[in-house]
C-alpha cells in the first residue's frame, strides 16, 4: 500500500508514513542521543559527531589507557572546567545550571563502554524473558544486532576494544577502602528477616585466611535485645543463591518448553482437521462436477421432460454457485494449512534465549542484579532468595 501514500497526503496518512518508517528503522527515529553525537539538522535520522565533545572523550579514552582510575578522570575533567553531560545538554537548551554539578565515575564509565563511538549502532543488548515476564536480561554480544558504520567513529575500534578487555578485568567493583576487601557480590541485597534491615559484611581471619559474614546491623549498632545477629557466612548465601537461581532458570526453560509443547498439539489437531476439511471440500468438487455433467446429458438427451430450458438454466446455475462457494473453501482451507504448517516450525526464541542461563556455574553482579530483589536472612539462618519477578513469575506457571 506503501505507493499508494503519494497520492493522498492527509494528515492520517502522514502518521502512518511515518510509523512504516518507524517499523523500518526505529532505532533512527527514537535513537537516544547519546553525548558524543548530535542529530544531523539537515536528516533527522542521522547522527553527526559533536564537536564541542569530541576531544573530551577522546581524552578520558587515553587517560584510561594511561592508567587513570574512573574518578581520576571525573575530577581531571571538573578542574579542566569541562561540563557534565546532564549540564552540558541543560546550557544547550538555555536550562539554569547546576553549580553543584560535578562528574561522576559513572559518567566516565558509560563513556568508555559506548559502542556507538565506534560509529557503530548497537541493538537488542537486552531481551525480555517472555511477553508475560517484563523484566529483561542481558544478552551475550553474539546476540546483539549491530549495525555496522552507520555514523562517524569518535574512537577506533581497536582501542575500544582494548578498553574494554582492561574494563572487564576490573569488573568486581573497587576494593572497601575501609576494610582493604573486595566487595561482594551481594553488598546490598542481604536483609535480615526481622528488623528489616540490610546487612553488614564483617570479616574474620582465622589461620591467615579470611573468611566473610554477614551480621544484623541493627544487632551491631544496637546489641542483641534490639534484633538477633543472624550471624551467616558469605559462602553459604552464595551456593543456596546459585542452586536457587539455576532452580528457577530450569523451571523457566520446563514450563516454556511445556507451553510450547502444549502449542504443538494444538497445531497437530487443528492441521488434522484442516486435512480432513480440504478433503471433504476437493470430494465435493468431484461431486459437483459429476453432477453438473449428468444434469446437462439429462437436459440435451432429453431424458426428464420436466426438464424445461428455463429449470435446466435454473439448475446449472445453482450448480455453478455451489461449485464456486466449494473453491472459495478449497481456497481458505489451503491458506489456513499453510499457515499452520508455518506455525509449527515455531520455536520459542525466548526459550534459546533463556536457555543460555542454564547451568551457570558462576554468579556475577550483572546477574544477581537483574534476577534477585532480596536476600532475607532468618533468626535460625534460613536463607529465602526473593526474585524480582515473582508475581509475574506466579502468573505465568499458572497461566
Ligand atoms: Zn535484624
Amino acid at each position: 500500500m506503501a505507493f499508494l501514500y503519494p497520492f493522498c497526503l492527509g494528515k492520517n496518512h502522514i502518521t502512518s508514513i511515518y510509523q512504516q518508517v518507524e517499523n523500518v528503522c526505529p532505532y533512527l527515529l527514537h535513537f537516544h542521543i547519546l553525548y558524543g553525537y548530535l542529530r544531523d539538522p539537515l536528516d533527522k535520522h542521522k547522527l553527526i559527531v559533536d564537536e564541542d565533545v569530541r576531544n573530551v572523550i577522546r581524552d578520558v579514552f587515553t587517560m584510561y589507557l594511561e592508567n587513570a582510575s574512573m574518578s581520576e578522570i571525573a575530577r581531571t575533567l571538573d578542574r579542566r572546567g569541562v561540563l557534565p553531560p546532564s549540564q552540558l545538554k541543560r546550557s544547550r537548551k538555555g536550562q539554569e545550571l547546576n553549580p553543584n554539578a560535578v562528574w561522576g565515575s559513572q559518567a566516565v564509565r558509560s563513556i568508555l563502554t559506548q559502542e556507538l563511538l565506534t560509529g557503530h549502532m548497537v541493538q537488542g543488548k537486552t531481551i525480555s524473558y517472555s511477553h508475560k515476564l517484563k523484566k529483561r536480561i542481558p544478552l551475550p554480544r553474539e546476540k546483539w544486532s549491530i549495525v555496522r558504520n552507520t555514523h562517524k567513529a569518535i574512537i577506533d575500534e581497536e582501542t575500544f576494544n582494548h578498553v574494554q578487555s582492561l574494563l572487564q578485568k576490573e569488573t568486581r567493583p573497587k576494593a572497601d577502602v575501609k576494610t582493604k576487601t573486595a566487595p561482594s557480590l551481594i553488598a546490598g541485597f542481604v536483609v535480615c528477616a526481622d528488623c528489616g534491615k540490610q546487612m553488614l559484611r564483617t570479616k574474620t581471619t582465622k589461620n591467615g585466611k579470611a573468611h566473610y559474614y554477614f551480621r544484623c546491623r541493627t544487632n551491631k549498632q544496637l546489641g542483641s535485645n534490639a534484633c538477633a545477629s543472624h550471624l551467616i557466612p558469605e559462602d553459604i548465601i552464595l551456593d543456596v543463591l546459585l542452586a536457587s537461581i539455576n532452580s528457577l532458570v530450569d523451571a523457566l526453560v520446563d514450563v516454556e518448553a511445556a507451553l510450547h509443547r502444549n502449542a504443538s498439539d494444538e497445531v497437530r489437531v487443528m492441521k488434522k482437521r484442516l486435512c480432513l476439511q480440504l478433503e471433504k471440500a476437493v470430494s465435493e468438487r468431484e461431486r459437483i462436477a459429476n453432477t453438473k455433467a449428468k444434469v446437462y446429458h439429462m437436459y440435451i438427451n432429453k431424458l426428464d421432460e420436466t426438464l424445461t430450458k428455463d429449470a435446466y438454466d435454473n439448475l446449472r446455475e445453482n450448480i455453478e454457485k455451489m461449485n464456486a462457494e466449494n473453491e472459495q473453501k478449497i481456497g481458505m482451507l489451503k491458506k489456513e494449512l499453510d499457515r499452520v504448517e508455518n506455525v509449527d516450525e515455531y520455536k520459542s526464541e525466548w526459550m534459546q534465549d533463556f536457555g543460555r542461563y542454564r547451568g551457570i556455574t558462576e554468579l556475577t553482579r550483572e546477574i544477581i542484579a537483574d534476577l534477585v530483589e532480596r536476600i532475607v536472612i532468618g533468626k535460625d539462618k534460613t536463607i529465602h532468595i526473593e526474585f524480582k519477578f515473582r508475581d509475574e513469575l506466579k502468573q505465568y506457571l499458572h497461566s
